[in-house]
């Protein structure tokens, strides 16, 4: 089987899920998606995201939740047996985790146990899980590889990303089952969910009021347009690797205040900043080497930084 068509996508009807939904709907593959619309941001935004492919009748939306194993078996059923599975639902967010570890837990490691346990029952569809830069922790040089150790979470989230990516490699070894964990860098672009830093300066610059900036704004980030994160997601979906880990980052450094001013560029204002103590949890950099991510599956980010904020401020004041 060298492309699997049809796409089971947990969280689907968020940021990265939907944009990944269109996009497999748009080269003709079925996809059937499993959301819950967790209330971790606004239902009404997540129902929009998923406005286009509703109407598709290759999509199908089962509303659940991934630690519900009877929402989980329809998922797998309603549609017949799926070729591949991509898990992105889960409790996102860094700095909400240090409030909620415990509910963090069960949605990120629980509810990933399920998800694995459900795809091993069903024969294996391929299963390509959302990991995240944060696992690699705080650190002071140097781009980050996917060899490199990654057991100094600072971060509840961060701890179940690492504990996704080991449940991963053990259905892998027990159950045959071909995992790819992918780790995303800070994805950017139209449909971003309202609690990241983009979004939320991009809205204040809008209405005026000041933008927080935590410590003094030379926080790293290597932002990645979600075109192209959705793109690696497609290659990954398509390539069999046994079990591997792949870095999806743009592989450029932008600091908090470069972004910020590109932002002020872009929408034509500017921004008041109130600098504030920086936060627990929170790393002060991240960067990533995708030289493994391009050898194993051709990812090559094509958005460049300024394009991709055009890209997103157009979105933004399309939402008005
Ligand atoms: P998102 O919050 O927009 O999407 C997650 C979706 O999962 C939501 O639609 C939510 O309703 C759903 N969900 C949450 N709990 C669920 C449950 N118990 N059962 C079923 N559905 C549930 O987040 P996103 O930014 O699109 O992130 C997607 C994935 O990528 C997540 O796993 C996230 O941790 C990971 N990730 C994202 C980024 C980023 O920059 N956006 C960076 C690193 C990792």
């Amino acid at each position: 089987m060298s492309s699997p068509r049809r796409i089971g996508v947990t969280g689907a009807a968020g940021f990265i899920g939907s944009t990944l939904v269109d996009r497999l709907l748009g080269e003709g593959r079925e996809v059937v998606g499993l959301d819950n619309f967790d209330s971790f941001y606004s239902e009404a935004h997540k129902r929009r995201n998923l406005e286009s492919a509703s109407k598709n009748t290759s999509f199908h939306l089962e509303e659940g939740d991934i630690r519900d194993p009877a929402a989980v078996e329809r998922f797998h059923s309603v549609r017949g047996e799926l070729d591949a599975v991509v898990h992105l639902a889960a409790l996102a967010g860094v700095r909400p985790s240090l409030e909620r570890p415990a509910a963090y837990a069960d949605v990120n490691v629980n509810g990933t146990a399920v998800m694995l346990e459900a795809a091993a029952s069903h024969g294996g569809p391929r299963f390509v899980f959302a990991s995240s830069s944060s696992v690699y922790g705080e650190r002071s040089d140097g781009a980050f590889r996917e060899t490199d150790r990654v057991d100094l979470p600072i971060s509840p989230y961060a701890a179940t990303k690492k504990a996704g990516e080991l449940l991963c490699h053990t259905f892998h070894h027990a159950h045959g089952l071909d995992t790819t964990c992918v780790r995303f860098f800070t994805a950017y672009g139209p449909r971003q969910r309202p609690d990241l830093a983009i979004r939320k300066f991009a809205e204040l610059i809008l209405r005026g009021e000041p933008v927080p900036v935590l410590g003094d704004g030379s926080a790293v980030r290597d932002f990645t347009f979600v075109d192209d994160v959705v793109d690696g997601l497609v290659r990954a979906i398509d390539t069999p690797l046994g079990y591997a880990i792949l870095n999806f980052g743009a592989g450029r450094p932008v600091t908090v205040l470069e972004f910020s001013r590109l932002l002020e560029k872009t929408l034509g204002l500017e921004a008041e900043y109130d600098f504030q103590a920086r936060q627990t949890g929170d790393v002060s950099r991240t960067l990533a080497d995708i030289g493994a991510a391009r050898e194993a599956i051709g990812y090559s980010p094509q958005v460049d930084f300024e394009e991709g904020i055009r890209r997103f401020v157009s979105w933004l004041k399309e939402q008005a």
